[in-house]
C-alpha cells in the first residue's frame, strides 16, 4: 500500500493518541512521507516548511485510524446463515467483499483483522488492497474457518449433497485438525479461524453452552499452526471452549461470552486479547424478529449480550485486553455500521470513551500483530488517522457519522472524508 510523499501539517484538533493518555488539546500532527514525525501542543513543535500540506481540523478530534478487529469482507449482509454457502458464487462474493472493504475504509477503519472468510476470498483481497488495487483496510486475512462435524457451522444436512466446501473445513479428530491448518497454510492465511463453542443462532443442537471441538482437535490446530507461523483464534461462548481455547494455546478469544474465575485467570495469564463483538447480540434482539429469528433464538442472544457485557467489563478492569470487533455482514448488523460497536460499549458496557478507543485502535494493532507500526499516533508509526468534526469523546456516536468525517488517512493519503478528492483510475 502506498504512502504518501512530502509533508502534511494538521492543526487545530484535539489528539487521541491510541494508548490512553489524556487528549491532547490545541494540537498538531506532522505527517512526513506517509509517517508520523511529531504529535504535541502547537506551540512546542518543529518549524515546518512553507510547502508543507495543511488540514485544518476546525476544532474536532485527531485519532489513530480505528481497527475493526472481527471483520468478515465476504459476509455479504446475509438474512440467513445457509446464504453463506450457498447463495452466490465466489465471483460475485469477492466483489461484494471488494465492496465491503471499500466502505470500511470510508467508516474510518483503517486496518482490520478478518475473523473467517468465504473461499479464500481474504488473502487475494488483501493482496489487492496492499497493490491499491482497491481501497480498503489494511488487512490480516482469515480463510476457511474449521469446525468439527455436526458443529455450529454444520448446519446443511446430508441429503441436501452440499459439501460446504467455500465456508469451513469440517473436521473429526485431530489428525483431519492437522489437514486443515495445512490446507490454510497453503491457501496463504494468517489467521485460523476455528468453532469451539456453539452458538444462540443453533438452539437445537449447537447452542452456546455447547461444545463443538474436542480439546485434541483444538490443541492440534495451534499446534500445525504455531509451526508455520499462523495465529489461530475461535468462536468461544461456553465456559469451557474458552479454557479449552486458553489451554490450547489460542492467540486471541472472540467473544469470550461465559467466562468464571478459572477462565479470566487464564485470559491474564498470557494476556490474550478478546474481542466480545457485543452489538451483534443486541442488533439479533432488536432486529431479529423482521428477519424471522425465532424467540428461542432471540431469547439466548439476550443471554448472550448480558453474558458477554459482564465478562467484557470484567477483563478490562482485570487490566486484560479487548478488541473493537463487530462481526458486521448480517442483514440485522450490516457492513458500514461498525462504529455502533463502539457506542455500545460506552452506552450498555460502561466503558469509558477513552477506554473504547484505546481497544479500538492500540490493542488492535496489537491483535494484528503491527502495534510497531499501527494504533497509536506516535512518532516513527504510518500516518493512519482520523479528523472527525467535534468532540469524539464528549459524543462517542459522531464515529458512526462518515458525514462528520474531515478526513480518513491511510499512510498519510486522505482515503475518505469530506477532504477525499476525486478519484480517477490509472492506466
Ligand atoms: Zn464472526
Amino acid at each position: 500500500m502506498k504512502s504518501a510523499n512530502g509533508c502534511t501539517v494538521i492543526t487545530n484538533g484535539t489528539v487521541i493518541i491510541g494508548t490512553g493518555a489524556a487528549p491532547i488539546p490545541h494540537a498538531t500532527v506532522i505527517v512526513r512521507d506517509g509517517k508520523i514525525e511529531y504529535v504535541g501542543s502547537a506551540e512546542q513543535g518543529p518549524l515546518v516548511d512553507r510547502a508543507a500540506a495543511t488540514i485544518d481540523a476546525r476544532g474536532g478530534t485527531i485519532l489513530p485510524g480505528l481497527i475493526e478487529a472481527h471483520f468478515h469482507p465476504t459476509y455479504f449482509n446475509i438474512e440467513a446463515l445457509e446464504d453463506l454457502d450457498i447463495k452466490y458464487p465466489v465471483e460475485y462474493v469477492t466483489l461484494l467483499a471488494a465492496s465491503n472493504a471499500k466502505l470500511a475504509l470510508e467508516c474510518g477503519y483503517t486496518s482490520a483483522r478478518s475473523g473467517g472468510s468465504l473461499f479464500n476470498i481474504d488473502v487475494w483481497l488483501k493482496q489487492a488492497l496492499e497493490s491499491d488495487l482497491v481501497p480498503g483496510p489494511r488487512l490480516a486475512a482469515s480463510g476457511r474457518e474449521i469446525c468439527s462435524v455436526g458443529g455450529l457451522m454444520d448446519w446443511n444436512p446430508d441429503f441436501r449433497k452440499i459439501g460446504m466446501e467455500g465456508l469451513v473445513l469440517l473436521v473429526n479428530g485431530p489428525d483431519d485438525a492437522r489437514a486443515a491448518v495445512r490446507k490454510l497454510v497453503k491457501d496463504g492465511v494468517e489467521w485460523v479461524k476455528t468453532y469451539p463453542t456453539g452458538d444462540a443462532a443453533s438452539p437445537d443442537v449447537n447452542d452456546h453452552h455447547t461444545l463443538c471441538m474436542t480439546f485434541e482437535e483444538m490443541h492440534a490446530v495451534v499446534a500445525t499452526a504455531h509451526n508455520h507461523g499462523l495465529k489461530v483464534t475461535g468462536h468461544c461462548r461456553a465456559t469451557q471452549g474458552i479454557k479449552n481455547a486458553l489451554r490450547a494455546g489460542y492467540d486471541t478469544i472472540e467473544h469470550g461470552t461465559f467466562i468464571d474465575d478459572e477462565a479470566l485467570e487464564l485470559i491474564l495469564q498470557r494476556n490474550v486479547p478478546v474481542i466480545p463483538a457485543l452489538y451483534f447480540e443486541q442488533a439479533s434482539i432488536e432486529r431479529g424478529p423482521e428477519f424471522g429469528l425465532s424467540q428461542r433464538v432471540i431469547d439466548g442472544h439476550q443471554e448472550t449480550l448480558e453474558g458477554g457485557a459482564e465478562s467484557a467489563l470484567r477483563i478490562l478492569r482485570a487490566g486484560g485486553r479487548l478488541g473493537m470487533g463487530g462481526d458486521y455482514g448480517f442483514g440485522w448488523n450490516p457492513h458500514g455500521q461498525y462504529a455502533r460497536e463502539l457506542s455500545f460499549f460506552v452506552k450498555y458496557v460502561g466503558f469509558t470513551p477513552l477506554e473504547t478507543l484505546t481497544c479500538a485502535t492500540k490493542t488492535g494493532a496489537e491483535i494484528l500483530g503491527r502495534d510497531h507500526e499501527l494504533g497509536t499516533l506516535e512518532a516513527g508509526k504510518l500516518a493512519d488517522i482520523l479528523i472527525v468534526e467535534g468532540d469524539v469523546l464528549a459524543d462517542i456516536s459522531r464515529l458512526e457519522d462518515r458525514q462528520k468525517f474531515i478526513a480518513v488517512m491511510q499512510g498519510g493519503v486522505v482515503k475518505g472524508g469530506q477532504l477525499m478528492q476525486p478519484q480517477w483510475s490509472q492506466g
